[in-house]
């Protein structure tokens, strides 16, 4: 047993390795065929990389902190296309290499969709990557200075699904609007997009300093894209509300 499973680890076969004693004794207890105890194990050894797979994509993801759909209330966002959501975490939009936009006013859950989304598209196998507009644009400049702009492209361009949240906390100047228009163009029709942004779609102008690079980024943003606009309350304003509530009426008792 001991010498099958150190050639197994040398032949890179860990998740065989880690099986092979219990797998053997369910042979063993069930008269299993060779074959049925080979392919057993072979399943083995595919979902521990199928994990390994998802856990260093997931990782590499970047995502600020893990959101899911299921822990989205979409009661208290009434007027949210609900069955448009769900459309978008089969995929299909990534297959299509289509973009999603979510605009909206701060706290109604962009962040939260968008994470939760790109979530589903990791478990579909897809890489993702989450950064902000600002994180972004200031890593493309940064990579300028140490000669490593053309691998800070790859990074950006390499995804299948890119996350940009906070479009428009920040107006954009000359240079970084060169960067932000490079990636988008880039990345048209070649890989997905979700753009999250406080700002509708008349302020975007003003977002991107350049008017005729405003019109290029933007028809290449909403050529494939599906626009979500929330104009519901903020949840951590309600929360917020809701706590303090508590506290006075606790303090008045
Ligand atoms: P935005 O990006 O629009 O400013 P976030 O997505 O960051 O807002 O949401 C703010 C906080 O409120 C997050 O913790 C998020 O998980 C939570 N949140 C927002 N909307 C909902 C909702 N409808 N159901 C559950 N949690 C929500
Ligand atoms: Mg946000």
């Amino acid at each position: 047993m001991e010498t099958i499973k150190r050639q197994l680890i040398e032949l890179k076969l860990p998740g065989m390795a880690k099986a092979l004693e219990v797998r053997n004794e369910y042979a063993l207890s069930e008269r299993l065929s060779f074959l049925d105890f080979l392919s057993l194990l072979l399943e083995d050894e595919l979902s521990s990389r199928r994990d390994n797979g998802y856990r260093k994509r997931l990782s590499r993801a970047h995502f600020p902190s893990p959101k899911t759909l299921e822990e989205f209330d979409f009661r208290f966002q009434p007027q949210l296309n609900k069955r448009l959501i769900f459309d978008c975490a089969t995929c299909e939009f990534i297959r299509k290499r289509e973009n999603l936009l979510f605009i909206g006013p701060p706290g109604v859950g962009k962040t939260h969709l968008a994470t939760a989304l790109g979530m589903k598209a990791l478990e579909q196998g897809y890489k993702v990557l989450f950064t902000t507009v600002n994180e972004m644009i200031n890593s493309l400049v940064a990579s300028k200075a140490d000669n490593t702009y053309h691998l800070k492209m790859r990074y950006y361009l390499a995804p299948n699904l890119l996350i940009l949240d906070e479009l428009g906390f920040k107006r954009l100047n000359q240079q970084t609007v060169d960067e932000f228009y490079e990636i988008v163009s880039r990345r048209y029709e070649k890989g997905s997009l979700i753009i999250t942004s406080n700002k509708s779609f008349e302020e975007w102008g003003e977002v991107f300093w350049d008017p005729v690079l405003a019109t290029a980024i933007i028809d290449r943003i909403i050529h494939h894209c599906r626009i979500i606009v929330i104009k519901g309350d903020s949840y951590r304003m309600q929360n917020y509300k809701q706590k303090r509530a508590k506290t006075e009426n606790d303090s008045d008792k």
